[in-house]
């Protein structure tokens, strides 16, 4: 647990790169920005946040939605009726941590297929997808995450994207990215956003993590989606209204905060290769997360990070075995070496 006295401490905290603080900028644009009732559409600085957005992924329109996970609840309902079956990978952020919104709210059922850190072939994919039968439900969605959260911030490439896509594409299912963090997928690759848009119906991107703006999420798609998207979130209670003073902090987070990710990869695989030098197990590091496994030295992994939590550095245990690191804009290179120095003290002696 993070001290919450006065006294300022000092911690690393790595817990995840949702506790980026706003910038500078964003406190000064939020102050100033221009703001307008947005459920009347009358926000001028929402409307040129999802202006931005749309072109900047290639849709034709895009929302602006409160979280990623409502994002994601949104556009799976806006895809879906209720009884339908939706394709998800089996460690999906959509699957595993949120709260089963997707079968309480949207009334879709899910059918998990297996993949190697978020991709799967054409035939695994293909083997999911029912065929039409009095019996069964309809198979309408395809979800893909990228970067995987659960796989270790795992990135798909764009043939790989293009790949799942195109199965989709030929059985009329339509097709959403969970793409949380697709701008760390972008970096890993240094590919273009719209390499990994072309394809599929829907997008939802998060503001709030590495690129540390304070909340938010952006739903893209065409404009007919994001005409039902957006009734779908006045439905969930989403419907904000002076709320340019946050969407200004999101301008931001898309227009700048984008090339520093590089930073965060950076820091992410030092972390990795200073594990590996002292012997842990450690997953395939390309973006800002780290996956340590350490089922050789604890036998809970909430040992380990108890053990570190006592030094004020902060990370999460991602199963059993399984700590998770992650690296963001206030973790510094210096940092990375007092985590590893601290690991070395207090999980080899
Ligand atoms: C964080 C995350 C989300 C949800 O975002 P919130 O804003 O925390 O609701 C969705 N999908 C993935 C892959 C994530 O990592």
């Amino acid at each position: 647990m993070i001290q919450r006295s006065i006294i300022i401490m000092e911690y690393i905290d790595l817990r995840s790169d949702t506790v980026t603080k706003p910038t500078e900028d964003m406190r000064v644009a939020m102050k100033n920005a221009a703001v307008g009732d947005d459920v009347f559409g009358d926000d001028p600085t929402v409307n040129e946040l999802e202006e931005y957005a749309a072109k900047l992924f290639g849709m034709e329109s895009a929302l602006f939605v409160s979280s990623g996970t409502q994002g994601n609840l949104i556009s799976v309902m806006s895809h879906t009726k209720p009884g339908d079956e939706i394709l998800l990978e089996k460690e999906s952020h959509i699957y595993y941590y949120e709260v089963g919104g997707l079968a309480a709210i949207a009334g879709a059922i899910p059918k998990l297929y297996e993949s190697n850190k978020g991709y799967a072939s054409k035939e695994k994919i293909e083997k999911c997808i029912r065929d039409e039968n009095i019996h069964y439900p309809n198979t309408s969605l395809l979800c893909i995450e990228n970067t995987h959260n659960r796989h270790g911030g795992s990135p798909l490439n764009k043939d790989q994207m293009n790949e799942m896509t195109e199965v989709a594409l030929e059985n009329n299912l339509n097709i959403h990215l969970d793409g949380a963090r697709i701008f760390n997928a972008v970096e890993a690759y240094n590919t273009n956003i719209k390499e990994y848009t072309k394809n599929i119906d829907s997008i939802s991107a998060c503001l709030s993590k590495g690129l540390s703006a304070p909340i938010g999420s952006i739903v893209a798609g065409n404009d007919e989606f994001i005409n039902i998207a957006r009734k779908k979130r006045k439905m969930l209670g989403g419907g904000m209204r002076q709320v340019g003073v946050i969407a200004a902090a999101g301008l931001l987070a898309l227009k700048n905060m984008r090339e520093r990710l590089y930073e965060d990869h950076e820091n992410a695989k030092l972390l990795a290769e200073g594990m590996i030098d002292i012997g842990l197990e450690v997953w395939d590091t390309k973006t800002n997360i780290v996956v340590c496994d350490t089922k050789k030295i604890f036998n809970d992994s909430k040992i380990g990070i108890d053990l570190l939590a006592k030094n004020n550095i902060f990370c999460v245990p991602f199963s059993n075995n399984l700590i998770r690191f992650t690296t963001h804009r206030h973790i510094s290179k210096d940092d990375i070496e007092v985590v590893l120095e601290n690991i070395k003290s207090e999980w080899l002696n």
